[in-house]
């Protein structure tokens, strides 16, 4: 990444509170590798297609994620027909959970270990209270515990916080095949993704897509003390990438 002054690199990488800039989460664990990506842009025409396609894809996954808040923070607020399927498949959810929103879209600050982030919820789910992030993604990844172990150290650091839970709650839209074969088409940023399912008649079947369906998936996150290693260490990484930057604006 290329900054052209402490300002932008600051403005690009962190937030400023109270008069003192943190490093943000996202910055933070964005240092880790992720070789998932490599066989998407090896997918894709080119390199500039597939920034495209992931500019897309973000931004659709940013319409969700505010319709989905929205209705967490009890807005009654229009749904975008681009997003029903998923926004619909949350509202399942909802009905069959008891879910009671504390915070949403809550800055957190580690004073601690000197980041901050914004955490989409920090909620009481079936009697328990936690972090919970929304995802739109094909499917839950490892890399999620090491950004949300950071939002929960850094909730932790208040005196009087219960233990909390971690939970990804993963929300999306694909086209299933009605021919029955259990294959599932997904379209994100213009970019058409067919994830086939195992075994022969999946491999010869003439697939035919039927209606956009929600998916929803909820997971609780293990392993708190292991991710929040690992942020740490992604963390120092980080630090040392941005050497040069940080250096000016701490002055050491
Ligand atoms: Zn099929």
């Amino acid at each position: 990444m290329y900054y052209s002054n402490a300002e932008s690199f600051k403005k690009a990488t962190g937030y400023e509170i109270d008069g003192v800039w943190y490093p943000r989460v996202t910055s933070i664990v964005s240092i880790k590798a992720k070789p998932a990506l490599y066989h998407f842009y090896a997918g894709q025409a080119s390199f500039a297609a597939g920034e495209a396609v992931k500019a897309k894809s973000a931004e659709e996954g940013t319409l969700l994620h505010e319709t989905v808040e929205a209705i967490l923070k009890g807005e009654d607020s229009p749904i975008p027909d681009s997003v029903a399927p998923a926004v619909s498949a949350f509202l399942d959810f909802k009905k069959q959970n008891e879910i009671i929103p504390q915070q949403i879209e809550a800055r957190i600050i580690s004073k601690k270990h000197h980041y901050a982030g914004t955490l989409d919820c920090l909620a009481e789910l079936n009697g328990q209270l936690g972090v919970l992030d929304i995802k739109t993604s094909y499917a839950i990844y490892r890399d999620y515990g090491i950004q949300t172990a950071a939002y929960v150290e850094a909730l932790s650091e208040a005196p009087s916080m219960p233990s909390l839970k971690r939970w990804i709650l993963r929300l999306d839209q694909a086209r299933h095949c009605i021919k029955g074969c259990g294959s599932k088409m997904r379209e994100k940023g213009g970019n058409i993704k067919i994830r086939p399912a195992k075994g022969v008649a999946a491999a010869r079947c003439p697939h035919v897509w039927g209606d956009l369906l929600g998916e929803v998936e909820l997971k609780e996150l293990p392993g708190q003390e292991q991710d929040i290693k690992a942020f740490l260490a992604s963390k120092a990484l980080w630090e040392w990438e941005n050497d040069y930057w940080l250096r000016q604006i701490f002055r050491k």
